[in-house]
């Protein structure tokens, strides 16, 4: 033998993986010395046994249709698809996970089969650790997020009687100027915790995986529409020039996550922003449509761009504008993960920042028919305010400080704390009397099925407004709204109320 066949020769005896060869009939015909050691043999005493002898009997039959497969298709490859899948049976009767590669092995006399085998119980055991680490980390996040839906959802009765109680106080201290700026310095501190409820509901919503997004033609230029509107009073706070262009695109997607995605967006441009504008707008570029939020505000450092869509992660924490809490982008980059589809920032310090939604092309609807804009408030009217209201909630405070802010605002209130107990209110409601109900209600009914029952028995569409403090999972629910029925959330926007309330009321 040449030196090189005898190194080769040794190489093989003595290779870190264990070599068989192995005839058309499944007779191992070579077996290295890794081989033996491996399996517990000598290599007398495997060569001209078949291959059977080294598989677990449950494994057997599947074997040999391995084998004649492989046959029929030789080729170099991993056998069984998955690791976990395999073992092999030593001398003494003992498993272990094994990693086996077959190769075909053609020479004069035929065919072969080339097996390499491979111990894999340590591999396995570290796979298996990640496994179990990547679960307990699925459990923690998925405990973290459910804890914080549950908190913010229930610290939402609570701020919204202080809401209202503080919108009460504020009425009744006019005379007084000291005391009603400290109630106006209470509200904006309620407004910035509302804010943030808002915002914890929101992200552990998203991220619990409960949200199914439900996908409707949207009208672009309606959301665009929708959004003037609601940023339009803080741009003007700070004389910038909120500009929204003109769109004729039709979307296929989830309206209340798309207009989310937007609000936050725009929220931000809106507050990282001091002088100059903000400008909404839409282009399409090769196979996306691309929605744009582009502003003159401050910027963002190039070192920080990847890590601004992290939750809780903000670029100066201690900054002037600072009224968010680093969620906002996190519930962007939830958002579009949810529709599929990307976002990115582009941004200088000092001159501003752009933000580029790309939606694929084949979620645009061109000639789709258009979506309903969402029920809005039309332009409040003059106060009306002879309406009297049944007011339906089951929290005491909550009803106490409803009442008290409805009084103070002039209408008469019925109240009740139960679907029973408002029944012979909602027997006597006249026509301009409004219902005010909150949706959960203690009990089997829904504020929604108090009122499809009152309207049943009146034959009339008796005004009203649902309450929730869980808007969203809400309007998920309740597939298509019931007309002169306003939905709002909780902690409500007095301000809103008052507003729906005169616009469902007598004109
Ligand atoms: P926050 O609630 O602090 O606004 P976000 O998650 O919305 O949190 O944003 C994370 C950080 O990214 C912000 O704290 C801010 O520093 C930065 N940022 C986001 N949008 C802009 C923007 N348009 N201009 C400048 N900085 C921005």
């Amino acid at each position: 033998m040449t030196e090189i066949g005898s190194i080769v020769q040794h190489l093989l005896q003595f290779s870190p993986d264990s070599l068989l060869v192995v005839d058309q009939q499944g007779i191992i015909r070579y077996a290295n010395d890794t081989a033996n050691a491996l399996f517990g043999y000598t290599p007398q005493q495997l060569v001209g046994q078949s291959l059977e002898l080294l598989i677990p009997d449950r494994f057997r039959l599947r074997h040999g249709a391995h084998v004649a497969g492989f046959l029929h298709a030789p080729s170099n490859r991993e056998m069984g698809a998955r690791i976990a899948d395999l073992y092999a049976r030593r001398a003494d009767g003992t498993e272990f996970p094994a990693g086996i590669r077959l190769a075909p092995l053609d020479n004069d006399q035929g065919r072969f089969i080339a097996v390499a085998v491979r111990d894999m119980t340590e591999r396995r055991a570290i796979s298996d650790a990640l496994v179990a680490a990547r679960e307990e980390a699925d459990r923690a996040n998925r405990a973290k997020s459910r804890f914080l839906a549950t908190a913010s959802h229930d610290l939402r009765q609570p701020l919204h009687a202080v809401r209202l109680l503080n919108a009460s106080l504020l009425t009744l201290t006019r005379d007084n100027p000291q005391l009603h700026e400290l109630l106006e310095r209470q509200e904006y501190a309620i407004d910035g915790a509302t804010r943030l409820l808002n915002a914890l509901l929101d992200i552990s919503r998203l991220e619990s995986g409960a949200i199914d997004p439900q996908l409707t033609p949207v009208r672009v230029a309606g959301i665009f529409a929708d959004l003037a509107r609601e940023f339009e009073p803080s741009a003007a706070s700070k004389r910038l020039d909120l500009r929204f262009a003109d769109t004729p695109v039709v979307l296929m997607t989830d309206r209340m996550l798309f207009t989310q995605l937007l609000q936050n967006l725009i929220g931000n441009a809106l507050k990282y922003t001091e002088r100059g504008y903000v400008k909404v707008s839409q282009a399409l570029e090769g196979d996306f449509v691309v929605l744009k939020v582009e502003d003159s505000g401050i910027g963002i450092p190039p070192d920080k761009l990847d890590r601004i869509f992290d939750e809780y992660y903000q670029v100066d924490p201690r900054g002037g504008q600072r009224a968010g809490v680093g969620l906002g982008l996190a519930i962007v980059r939830e958002v579009s993960r949810l529709l599929g589809y990307t976002v990115s920032v582009d941004s200088k310090p000092g001159e501003g920042t752009r933000v580029r939604v790309s939606v694929p092309r084949q979620k645009l609807m061109s000639d789709s028919p258009v979506a309903a804009g969402e029920p809005r408030p039309g332009a409040a009217a003059a106060a009306a305010r002879h309406s009297r209201i049944v007011l339906l909630e089951d929290n005491p405070s909550v009803r106490i400080a409803t009442e008290l802010f409805l009084q103070l605002e002039g209408y008469e209130v019925h109240s009740a704390a139960s679907a029973a107990e408002a029944e012979p209110l909602l027997a006597k409601m006249e026509p301009a009397d409004v219902l005010i109900t909150d949706y959960r209600l203690d009990g089997a009914v829904t504020g929604l099925e108090v009122l499809q029952q009152v309207r049943a028995r009146q034959g009339r569409e008796v005004p009203a407004i649902l309450l929730s403090g869980d808007l969203e999972s809400m309007m998920r629910v309740i597939k298509s709204p019931p007309s002169r029925c306003r939905f709002l959330s909780k902690p409500v926007d007095t301000k809103a109320l008052i507003e729906v309330i005169t616009e469902l009321g007598p004109h």
